[in-house]
């Protein structure tokens, strides 16, 4: 049985004072929802203050990013070392790190493989753009991207997989359940072919893109789907408490 994950990515929003307020405000009744892991992804500078809040809680936190190096002259980088006594997960590869910052699948692969050196868990994110979709090329691209970050990782112990269409992601344009279901599928697939059949049903995939508290019991209900990589609805306590509750009560259907 493979436990329902819901991640919170805030981005670059919140304030250090904002970021305390926001938890502040979810965390009695975040903390009481159980059979579903509950990550909040702040911006690294937030990290330190809401390790003491969530102190005692079943709240876990990850980071947004890291560079692959443990230490040394890369000036504004923050390494896996650094974040191992802050938080359990790290987003890696996301489709904003890999558009604005050009990650590519090499540097996505080396950044993995230091997360994982220091047991940090890696949400890693893959997906396909616009044009790529249309074009048809959604398996070639997605199945790509897992071969050149997955090129070094030997175990996936710990490494949880996020499938995030790009033209997904902050456009309110989610993709329907059956269509990340039919890509997730694929994904599982291509898993158990570079590793097993078990590796790959022991793995948790996410959805992302445009979630929210109307649309995510159509996403979770679909049998490949493990739960959801949330980011502008995430900044709204009610919604994604709603959305974390949600899970919670499908997964005692399954
Ligand atoms: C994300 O940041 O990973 C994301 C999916 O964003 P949004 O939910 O806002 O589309």
């Amino acid at each position: 049985m493979r436990v329902p994950l819901i991640a919170g990515n805030w981005k670059m929003n919140t304030t250090v004072g904002e970021a305390i307020k926001l938890v502040k405000e979810m965390l009695p009744r975040l903390d009481e929802i159980d059979g579903v892991e509950k990550v909040l992804c702040p911006p690294f500078v937030s990290l330190a203050a809401l390790k003491e809040l969530i102190k005692g809680s079943s709240i876990k936190l990850g980071a947004q990013n890291l560079y692959f190096e443990e230490k040394g002259a890369y000036t504004g980088e923050i390494s896996p070392l650094m974040l191992a006594n802050l938080c359990e997960f790290v987003i890696i590869g996301h489709s904003e790190r890999r558009q604005y910052f050009g990650e590519s699948g090499e540097l996505i692969g080396k950044k993995v493989l230091a997360a994982l050196k220091v047991g940090l868990k890696p949400i890693l994110c893959i997906g396909e753009r616009l044009e790529e979709n249309e074009a048809g090329r959604t398996e070639e691209v997605v199945t790509e991207q897992l071969r050149s970050s997955l090129a070094e990782v030997k175990k996936l112990d710990g490494l949880t997989i996020a499938y995030e269409p790009v033209w997904a992601i902050g456009t309110g344009k989610a993709a329907t359940g059956g269509q990340a279901n039919e890509t997730i599928s694929l994904i599982r697939h291509f898993i158990s072919q570079l590793y097993n059949r078990s590796v790959a049903q022991s793995l948790r995939i996410l959805y992302g893109g445009s979630v929210t508290a109307s649309n995510s019991s159509e996403f979770i209900k679909q049998p490949g789907i493990d739960g959801a990589l949330v980011g502008g609805a995430s900044l709204d306590a009610k919604q994604f408490l709603s959305i974390v509750k949600q899970t919670s009560e499908i997964s005692q259907t399954r």
